[in-house]
C-alpha cells in the first residue's frame, strides 16, 4: 500500500499552538503530513513566506512524519504535483464551517480525487487564531502557551515591549 500523505495548507501567519495541535493529531492518522505554507501575495501576510516557513519548521522539528513546504497558486495543482489526495483543515467554530465547506466543494470540483478531512480544534485552542495572536503581541500581551517558542521569539523581535 502506498504511503498515506495528507497536506495541511494554510497561511500560518504565524503558526499557533492551535495549528500545532492539529498537526500532531494528524501524524497519528497519516504516514506523512506536509504543512504547506500558502505564498499568496494577495492576502498581504504580516510575515513573509520565508519567515512563516522558518517558524513552522522550528515548531514541527522532531515531529516524525512531518515536512514543511510552500506553494503558490491553486492548492489542487500543488496536491497533484506531490501526489497527495487528502487535505486537512482545522475547525474552530461555526464561523469556520461556512468558508471551509465552500473551499472543500470547489476543490472537489476542480480535482475529483481530492478529499478534505476536518479536525475539530482542541478545547484549549478554540479561540486561538493567527490574527488574535498578532494583535495581542502588538499590544504587549503575554502569549505563553498559545504559540510555539520560535513564534514567541519572532513576535518579541517585532514588538520588543511584549512580556
Ligand atoms: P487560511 O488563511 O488558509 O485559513 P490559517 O493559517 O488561518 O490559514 O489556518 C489554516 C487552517 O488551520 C484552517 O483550516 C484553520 O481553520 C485551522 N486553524 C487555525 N487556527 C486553529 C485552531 N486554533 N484550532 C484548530 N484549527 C485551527
Amino acid at each position: 500500500m502506498s504511503a498515506r500523505i495528507a497536506v495541511y495548507p494554510g497561511s500560518f501567519d504565524p503558526i499557533t499552538n492551535g495549528h500545532l495541535n492539529i498537526i500532531e493529531r494528524a501524524t497519528c492518522l497519516f504516514d506523512q503530513v506536509v504543512v504547506a505554507v500558502a505564498n499568496n501575495s494577495a492576502k498581504r501576510p504580516a510575515f513573509s513566506a520565508d519567515e512563516r516557513m522558518d517558524m513552522v519548521r522550528a515548531s514541527v522539528a522532531g515531529l516524525p512524519g512531518v515536512s514543511v513546504d510552500s506553494f503558490e497558486g491553486l492548492l489542487v495543482d500543488y496536491l497533484r504535483r506531490i501526489g497527495a489526495k487528502v487535505v486537512i483543515r482545522g475547525l474552530r467554530a461555526m464561523s469556520d464551517f461556512e468558508y471551509e465547506f465552500q473551499i472543500a466543494h470547489i476543490n472537489r470540483r476542480l480535482a475529483g480525487e481530492v478529499d478534505s478531512i476536518f479536525m475539530m480544534t482542541s478545547e484549549e485552542y478554540f479561540y486561538v487564531s493567527s490574527s488574535i495572536v498578532r494583535e495581542v503581541a502588538a499590544l504587549g500581551g503575554n502569549l505563553s502557551g498559545l504559540v510555539p517558542p520560535a513564534v514567541m521569539q519572532k513576535l518579541h523581535e517585532r514588538h520588543p515591549r511584549a512580556p
